[in-house]
Protein backbone atom coordinates (compact mmCIF):
# COMPACT_ATOMS: atom_id res chain seq x y z
CA UNK A 1 0.00 0.00 0.00
CA UNK A 2 1.03 3.35 -0.77
CA UNK A 3 -0.18 6.49 0.83
CA UNK A 4 0.02 10.00 0.25
CA UNK A 5 -1.10 13.82 1.87
CA UNK A 6 -2.41 15.08 -1.43
CA UNK A 7 -2.80 19.14 -0.23
CA UNK A 8 -3.98 17.99 3.36
CA UNK A 9 -5.67 14.98 2.38
CA UNK A 10 -5.26 11.54 3.15
CA UNK A 11 -5.24 9.41 -0.47
CA UNK A 12 -4.31 5.57 -1.24
CA UNK A 13 -1.85 6.35 -4.54
CA UNK A 14 -2.18 3.49 -7.32
CA UNK A 15 -0.90 3.44 -10.99
CA UNK A 16 -3.51 4.96 -12.62
CA UNK A 17 -4.47 7.74 -10.00
CA UNK A 18 -5.21 8.25 -6.32
CA UNK A 19 -8.19 7.67 -3.99
CA UNK A 20 -9.57 10.11 -1.44
CA UNK A 21 -9.73 7.99 1.86
CA UNK A 22 -12.76 10.15 3.37
CA UNK A 23 -14.55 10.03 0.65
CA UNK A 24 -14.35 6.23 -0.26
CA UNK A 25 -14.75 5.23 3.02
CA UNK A 26 -17.70 7.56 3.45
CA UNK A 27 -16.18 8.98 6.31
CA UNK A 28 -15.20 5.62 8.71
CA UNK A 29 -11.36 6.85 8.13
CA UNK A 30 -10.24 10.94 8.67
CA UNK A 31 -8.75 13.03 5.81
CA UNK A 32 -6.11 14.31 7.77
CA UNK A 33 -3.16 12.50 7.38
CA UNK A 34 -1.57 12.18 10.60
CA UNK A 35 -4.92 11.71 11.98
CA UNK A 36 -5.55 8.13 10.29
CA UNK A 37 -2.22 6.65 12.63
CA UNK A 38 -4.86 6.50 15.62
CA UNK A 39 -6.20 3.59 13.25
CA UNK A 40 -3.52 2.21 11.33
CA UNK A 41 -4.14 -1.17 11.88
CA UNK A 42 -8.07 -1.07 10.79
CA UNK A 43 -7.41 1.25 7.89
CA UNK A 44 -4.76 -0.97 6.71
CA UNK A 45 -7.33 -3.79 6.72
CA UNK A 46 -9.85 -1.61 4.65
CA UNK A 47 -7.08 -0.51 2.10
CA UNK A 48 -6.61 -3.59 1.29
CA UNK A 49 -10.20 -3.95 0.19
CA UNK A 50 -10.05 -0.11 -1.21
CA UNK A 51 -7.73 -1.40 -3.79
CA UNK A 52 -10.01 -3.87 -5.40
CA UNK A 53 -12.82 -2.05 -4.93
CA UNK A 54 -13.92 0.20 -7.90
CA UNK A 55 -13.51 3.89 -5.75
CA UNK A 56 -12.73 6.94 -8.09
CA UNK A 57 -9.24 7.72 -8.84
CA UNK A 58 -8.42 11.31 -9.40
CA UNK A 59 -5.29 11.88 -11.34
CA UNK A 60 -2.23 12.79 -9.12
CA UNK A 61 -0.97 16.07 -9.37
CA UNK A 62 2.39 15.40 -7.95
CA UNK A 63 3.02 19.23 -7.42
CA UNK A 64 0.35 18.96 -4.44
CA UNK A 65 1.97 16.31 -2.61
CA UNK A 66 3.07 17.22 1.05
CA UNK A 67 4.79 15.14 3.81
CA UNK A 68 3.18 12.34 4.06
CA UNK A 69 3.63 12.58 8.23
CA UNK A 70 2.74 16.22 8.49
CA UNK A 71 2.55 16.10 12.87
CA UNK A 72 4.52 13.39 14.28
CA UNK A 73 5.25 13.32 17.98
CA UNK A 74 8.33 12.07 18.02
CA UNK A 75 11.28 12.70 15.62
CA UNK A 76 14.67 10.53 16.54
CA UNK A 77 17.20 9.87 14.22
CA UNK A 78 20.44 8.18 14.31
CA UNK A 79 24.01 9.44 13.53
CA UNK A 80 26.65 7.39 12.10
CA UNK A 81 24.95 4.66 10.71
CA UNK A 82 26.41 3.53 7.82
CA UNK A 83 30.27 2.76 7.99
CA UNK A 84 32.01 4.82 5.05
CA UNK A 85 29.96 7.46 7.00
CA UNK A 86 31.43 6.87 9.98
CA UNK A 87 34.82 6.84 8.44
CA UNK A 88 34.64 9.84 6.39
CA UNK A 89 33.32 11.68 10.14
CA UNK A 90 36.53 10.16 11.51
CA UNK A 91 34.75 8.58 13.94
CA UNK A 92 35.19 5.31 15.68
CA UNK A 93 31.96 2.60 14.45
CA UNK A 94 30.04 2.71 17.01
CA UNK A 95 28.87 -0.08 19.53
CA UNK A 96 25.10 1.41 19.97
CA UNK A 97 23.00 3.44 18.03
CA UNK A 98 23.31 7.43 18.48
CA UNK A 99 20.01 8.59 18.70
CA UNK A 100 19.44 12.60 18.60
CA UNK A 101 15.90 14.20 17.84
CA UNK A 102 14.91 16.62 14.81
CA UNK A 103 12.08 19.15 16.29
CA UNK A 104 8.80 18.39 14.05
CA UNK A 105 8.65 21.97 13.08
CA UNK A 106 11.79 21.57 10.68
CA UNK A 107 9.38 19.17 8.53
CA UNK A 108 8.55 19.98 4.77
CA UNK A 109 7.39 18.62 1.89
CA UNK A 110 8.99 16.41 -1.22
CA UNK A 111 8.93 19.51 -3.25
CA UNK A 112 9.57 22.40 -0.94
CA UNK A 113 11.67 25.11 -1.29
CA UNK A 114 14.21 25.01 1.74
CA UNK A 115 15.68 28.24 3.00
CA UNK A 116 19.20 27.93 3.72
CA UNK A 117 20.26 29.92 7.12
CA UNK A 118 24.07 29.95 6.30
CA UNK A 119 27.02 28.95 3.76
CA UNK A 120 27.59 25.66 6.03
CA UNK A 121 24.97 23.55 5.09
CA UNK A 122 25.10 20.17 4.42
CA UNK A 123 22.33 17.58 2.79
CA UNK A 124 22.06 13.53 4.32
CA UNK A 125 19.88 11.72 2.13
CA UNK A 126 17.92 9.03 4.50
CA UNK A 127 15.31 6.50 4.67
CA UNK A 128 12.60 7.08 7.02
CA UNK A 129 10.53 4.56 9.01
CA UNK A 130 7.48 5.30 10.34
CA UNK A 131 5.81 4.09 13.40
CA UNK A 132 2.38 2.28 13.11
CA UNK A 133 1.38 1.21 16.43
CA UNK A 134 2.96 1.55 19.76
CA UNK A 135 6.17 0.05 20.51
CA UNK A 136 7.69 0.22 23.94
CA UNK A 137 10.37 -2.65 24.39
CA UNK A 138 10.49 -4.20 21.94
CA UNK A 139 12.31 -6.85 20.36
CA UNK A 140 14.05 -6.25 16.99
CA UNK A 141 12.82 -9.38 15.91
CA UNK A 142 9.23 -8.45 16.23
CA UNK A 143 9.73 -4.71 15.18
CA UNK A 144 8.96 -4.72 11.36
CA UNK A 145 5.45 -5.29 12.73
CA UNK A 146 5.40 -2.03 14.78
CA UNK A 147 6.77 0.14 11.29
CA UNK A 148 3.36 1.49 9.03
CA UNK A 149 6.03 2.42 6.44
CA UNK A 150 8.66 3.66 4.75
CA UNK A 151 9.71 7.62 2.98
CA UNK A 152 12.21 9.10 1.49
CA UNK A 153 14.04 11.78 3.75
CA UNK A 154 16.37 14.54 4.23
CA UNK A 155 18.74 15.04 7.57
CA UNK A 156 19.90 18.75 6.25
CA UNK A 157 22.49 19.81 8.82
CA UNK A 158 23.67 23.65 9.67
CA UNK A 159 27.58 22.22 10.53
CA UNK A 160 28.88 24.79 12.26
CA UNK A 161 25.57 24.86 15.17
CA UNK A 162 25.48 21.03 14.79
CA UNK A 163 29.25 20.52 16.12
CA UNK A 164 30.13 23.98 18.21
CA UNK A 165 29.78 23.75 21.85
CA UNK A 166 31.60 22.57 24.50
CA UNK A 167 29.94 19.02 23.63
CA UNK A 168 28.62 18.80 19.98
CA UNK A 169 24.82 18.71 20.77
CA UNK A 170 22.99 17.99 16.95
CA UNK A 171 19.38 18.53 17.47
CA UNK A 172 19.24 22.31 17.05
CA UNK A 173 21.47 21.89 13.65
CA UNK A 174 19.01 19.75 12.23
CA UNK A 175 16.13 21.58 13.02
CA UNK A 176 15.66 24.40 11.20
CA UNK A 177 12.35 25.28 9.38
CA UNK A 178 12.68 22.96 6.25
CA UNK A 179 15.57 20.74 7.03
CA UNK A 180 13.80 17.65 7.19
CA UNK A 181 11.79 17.36 3.80
CA UNK A 182 9.89 13.51 3.30
CA UNK A 183 7.94 11.84 0.67
CA UNK A 184 6.43 11.83 -1.92
CA UNK A 185 4.89 8.76 -0.20
CA UNK A 186 4.35 6.33 2.64
CA UNK A 187 5.05 3.01 1.22
CA UNK A 188 4.31 -0.37 3.51
CA UNK A 189 7.04 -2.56 4.23
CA UNK A 190 5.49 -5.81 2.16
CA UNK A 191 5.50 -4.00 -1.09
CA UNK A 192 9.48 -4.33 -1.24
CA UNK A 193 10.99 -7.61 -1.70
CA UNK A 194 13.25 -7.19 1.38
CA UNK A 195 12.73 -4.07 3.12
CA UNK A 196 16.28 -4.21 5.05
CA UNK A 197 18.17 -3.62 1.21
CA UNK A 198 16.52 -0.55 -0.71
CA UNK A 199 19.43 1.76 -2.63
CA UNK A 200 19.49 5.29 -1.68
CA UNK A 201 21.02 8.46 -2.58
CA UNK A 202 21.25 12.20 -3.53
CA UNK A 203 22.13 14.48 -5.95
CA UNK A 204 22.54 18.27 -6.03
CA UNK A 205 21.83 19.69 -9.41
CA UNK A 206 21.96 16.77 -11.39
CA UNK A 207 25.29 15.73 -9.46
CA UNK A 208 25.56 12.61 -7.60
CA UNK A 209 26.82 12.95 -4.17
CA UNK A 210 25.46 9.90 -2.06
CA UNK A 211 24.40 6.73 -3.01
CA UNK A 212 23.89 3.26 -1.22
CA UNK A 213 21.84 0.61 0.24
CA UNK A 214 20.19 0.53 3.37
CA UNK A 215 21.52 -3.09 3.76
CA UNK A 216 24.75 -1.31 5.06
CA UNK A 217 23.09 0.09 7.87
CA UNK A 218 25.37 -0.74 11.04
CA UNK A 219 22.22 -0.93 13.02
CA UNK A 220 19.26 -2.25 10.79
CA UNK A 221 15.84 -0.39 10.93
CA UNK A 222 14.10 -3.58 13.81
CA UNK A 223 17.28 -2.73 15.51
CA UNK A 224 16.73 0.69 15.92
CA UNK A 225 13.52 0.65 17.30
CA UNK A 226 14.12 -2.07 19.54
CA UNK A 227 17.17 0.58 20.99
CA UNK A 228 14.90 3.69 20.72
CA UNK A 229 12.08 2.17 22.26
CA UNK A 230 13.73 0.24 25.15
CA UNK A 231 13.76 3.97 26.65
CA UNK A 232 11.24 6.16 24.59
CA UNK A 233 7.55 4.73 23.99
CA UNK A 234 7.57 5.12 20.28
CA UNK A 235 3.74 6.24 19.29
CA UNK A 236 1.52 6.22 15.72
CA UNK A 237 3.02 7.98 13.61
CA UNK A 238 6.37 9.05 14.89
CA UNK A 239 9.38 9.24 12.95
CA UNK A 240 12.81 7.96 12.70
CA UNK A 241 15.36 8.89 10.16
CA UNK A 242 17.96 5.98 9.72
CA UNK A 243 21.04 7.47 9.36
CA UNK A 244 22.91 8.72 6.30
CA UNK A 245 25.73 6.86 3.87
CA UNK A 246 28.89 8.22 2.65
CA UNK A 247 29.19 11.08 0.70
CA UNK A 248 28.21 14.00 2.53
CA UNK A 249 29.54 17.45 1.73
CA UNK A 250 31.54 18.64 4.98
CA UNK A 251 33.51 15.36 4.79
CA UNK A 252 35.11 16.20 1.20
CA UNK A 253 37.64 17.75 0.44
CA UNK A 254 37.36 20.84 -0.28
CA UNK A 255 34.61 20.66 1.71
CA UNK A 256 31.21 21.81 -0.22
CA UNK A 257 27.76 23.05 1.13
CA UNK A 258 24.68 23.65 -0.59
CA UNK A 259 24.11 26.85 -2.55
CA UNK A 260 20.64 29.47 -3.40
CA UNK A 261 19.87 28.49 -6.46
CA UNK A 262 20.43 24.26 -6.58
CA UNK A 263 17.92 21.49 -6.56
CA UNK A 264 18.44 19.15 -4.14
CA UNK A 265 17.27 15.36 -5.73
CA UNK A 266 17.08 12.60 -3.05
CA UNK A 267 15.75 9.07 -4.09
CA UNK A 268 15.17 5.39 -1.93
CA UNK A 269 14.77 2.81 -4.26
CA UNK A 270 10.49 1.48 -4.25
CA UNK A 271 9.29 4.82 -2.72
CA UNK A 272 10.33 8.01 -4.79
CA UNK A 273 12.15 11.32 -5.02
CA UNK A 274 12.38 14.22 -3.70
CA UNK A 275 13.03 17.67 -5.26
CA UNK A 276 13.92 20.19 -2.96
CA UNK A 277 14.54 23.99 -4.60
CA UNK A 278 17.13 26.08 -2.45
CA UNK A 279 16.78 29.42 -1.44
CA UNK A 280 18.73 32.09 -0.04
CA UNK A 281 18.17 33.47 3.57
CA UNK A 282 15.03 35.82 3.40
CA UNK A 283 16.90 37.54 6.95
ZN1 LIG B 1 21.55 12.11 9.52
Amino acid sequence: MRTANLNGRLVLVFEDGVVDVEKASDGLFPSEPQAIFDCWPEFRTWATSAASADHKRIPLDQRQLRAPVPRPRQVFAVALNYSDHVAESAFDIPSQPSVFTKYPTSLAGPYDAIELPSVVVDWEVELVAVVGTRAHKVAAADAWQFVAGLTTGQDLSERRIQLEGPAPQFSLGKSFPGFSPTGPVLVTPDEFPDPDDLGLGCAVDGETMQESRTSRMIFSVPEQVAWISAICPLLPGDLIFTGTPAGVGGARDPRRFLAPGEELRSWVEGIGELRNPLIGSQR
